[in-house]
């Protein structure tokens, strides 16, 4: 039976666990990936933004994010619920604070498909395509051992092992999982108008209906519907469903083709009591999951690959360290919880029939539209927590020296 030792033994090869794989590489720790083949079925896409970019550039993804990647230069939020009290429509433009896009909308089975091929081709990297079957978290190490019978230890574990995550589960993390009742379908379509960049989240009665450009006159679509109402939709024809979408783009597109088969997503809120214990340190979806809406998951499993790297690095003798695990914990909390509270809050007042809710969102969305300097820290804050305001202060100190000039 094989043996082996590592300082960090990443467990899943999601788009999250692919990218540990490469930051932990590259700041010299000896690493073994475990996880299956990464999937190239998923038909979602994700939205990269650019503080993601730059942390994928330098991890030398760049390259091929900008090769295959769709500038995403407008995001507008339409209120298209039939309520009494609706929000008005809220246009973000990414030259309003001076940058040519947002992000980048890549689909997730290219994206996959080459953090795998980085991965496997990273000195550093030991690939094991295989599940883990068994976690025995102990004093100095934990010990893991996988389906093909190889038996690993690591002073680290990086549970990238999704939603239902048995690392978390090993280390003895409760969890608090709640259903939304809702699912999102979500396909790619090709449409007779050009897109020009724009993104347009619908707001409806079951959840935002989000379409995102891809390359050419092309966009993938999030649909969030009630739970109840998903099988219908994914019943239909091609012909019956593209007409469907259409309908629900109010023809903003021109005609609508559908050209791949939509698929499913049950959602759910997920919330660990901790994001560490026992030498497992969870990131990704095995942190936290909540509905896809502003594009925040992936972004913030970069974010949390960010800031377990850099406090391993400052714990290279031993980064599964208590001392270690309580820095990333703090590290992390208040980004994942303004996060996931935000975007569930703005959830719950969609599907909320309530008057005062829409009265909240409809204030919100009007500040938002109404004033810029609200919209710029909004903007800069959804790419990455505190940019905001420093954006702000920046903008300030160049307001006073140009007053100052004059
Ligand atoms: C409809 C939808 C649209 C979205 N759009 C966006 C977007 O535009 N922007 C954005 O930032 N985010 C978006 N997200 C969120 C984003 O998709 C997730 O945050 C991301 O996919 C999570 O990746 P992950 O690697 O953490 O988990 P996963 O992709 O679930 O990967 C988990 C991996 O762990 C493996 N695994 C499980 N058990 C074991 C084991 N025992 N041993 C080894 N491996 C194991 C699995 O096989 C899998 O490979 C969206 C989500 C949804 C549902």
């Amino acid at each position: 039976m094989e043996r082996a030792e590592y300082d960090v033994l990443i467990a899943g090869t999601g788009p999250v666990g692919l990218i540990a794989a490469l930051a932990f590489a590259d700041a010299g720790f000896r690493i073994a990936l475990v996880g299956p083949k990464a999937s190239t079925s998923d038909a979602r896409t994700t939205a990269v933004m650019n503080p993601a970019l730059r942390f994928l550039d330098s991890l030398k993804m760049g390259p091929f994010l900008h090769e295959h990647g769709e500038p995403l230069k407008t995001m507008r939020i339409v209120d298209a619920t039939s309520r009494l009290v609706r929000s008005p429509t809220v246009t973000f433009r990414a030259a309003e604070i001076d940058m040519p896009a947002f992000g980048l909308n890549i689909t997730n089975a290219e994206l996959n498909a080459a953090l795998e091929s980085a991965a496997n081709a990273r000195p550093g990297v030991v690939r094991y395509e295989s599940m883990v079957e068994r976690w025995e978290p102990g004093e100095g190490r934990v010990g893991a051992k996988i389906a093909d019978g190889t038996e690993l230890t690591a002073r680290l574990v990086v549970a990238a092992d999704g939603r239902s995550s048995p690392a978390r589960l090993a280390a003895g993390i409760e969890v608090d999982v709640r259903p939304t009742g809702q699912t999102a379908i979500v396909l790619a379509f090709s449409h007779a108008r050009p897109h020009s960049g724009i993104s347009t989240e619908f707001h409806t009665e079951s959840g935002p209906f989000t379409q995102v450009p891809l390359a050419g006159d092309r966009s993938s679509l999030v649909w969030v519907v009630k739970s109840q109402d998903a099988a219908e939709l994914l019943a239909l024809d091609r012909n019956e469903l593209a007409s469907r979408v259409e309908r629900q783009m109010r023809s903003m597109l021109g005609r609508v083709t559908v050209d791949v088969d939509p698929q499913a997503y049950p959602l759910s809120t997920s919330r660990p009591r901790r994001y560490a214990d026992k030498r497992i340190a969870l990131i990704g979806e095995a942190a936290h999951v909540f509905p896809p809406i502003g594009a925040q998951g992936l972004n913030l499993g970069i974010r949390d690959v960010e800031s377990l790297v850099s406090v391993a690095t400052r714990y290279r003798g031993d980064p599964g360290a208590s001392a270690a695990l309580a820095e990333y914990e703090v590290r992390r909390r208040p980004d994942v919880a303004m996060r996931a509270n935000a975007v569930n809050l703005l959830n719950r007042s969609l599907l909320s029939d309530l008057l005062p809710a829409q009265l909240a969102r409809s204030t919100v969305f009007e500040a938002l539209r109404a004033f810029s300097p609200i919209r710029a820290l909004f903007m800069h804050e959804g790419m990455r927590p505190g940019s905001g305001l420093r954006a702000l202060f920046s903008l300030k100190a160049r307001d006073r020296r140009a007053e100052d000039r004059t």
